[in-house]
């Protein structure tokens, strides 16, 4: 996946700010930040979007919601609350194609989103 902008974040190859990772997920900063807090919690595994995924990597989506969450407790967001998003395809503005939620706070969110 050499010409994955997200898994050449992930090698380190190319620069981020990274707020978070272990052994199955890495969390940095959005470069183009839609709200105060926007970081992306992503799988170091390749999966192009939530469509690829198969039941074998439920337990990694499952994960990926608790590093939110948990980056969410760690930046005070839990009482005003925030927002996590997983785009999918063309039609939901999709951009890259490596698997990520984006964890977005501080401030109000609408709903429906745009
Ligand atoms: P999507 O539109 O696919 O749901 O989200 C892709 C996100 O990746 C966007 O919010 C965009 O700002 C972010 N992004 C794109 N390229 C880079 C990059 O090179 N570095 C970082 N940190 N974020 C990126
Ligand atoms: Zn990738």
């Amino acid at each position: 996946m050499d010409q994955c902008i997200f898994c050449r974040i992930i090698q380190r190859r190319l620069p981020s700010r990274i707020v978070f990772e272990d052994d199955e997920i890495v969390a940095f900063e959005d470069a183009n930040p839609q709200a105060p807090i926007h970081t992306l919690v992503v799988p170091r595994k390749h999966l192009a979007s939530l469509k690829d995924a198969t039941p074998d990597d439920a337990p990694l989506l499952g994960r990926l919601f608790m590093v939110a969450a948990q980056l969410a407790r760690e930046r005070g967001l839990e009482n005003q609350g925030y927002r996590t998003v997983i785009n999918t395809g063309s039609w939901a503005g999709q951009s890259v194609f490596h698997l990520h939620l984006h964890l977005l706070g501080g401030r109000v969110f609408r709903w429906p989103p745009g």
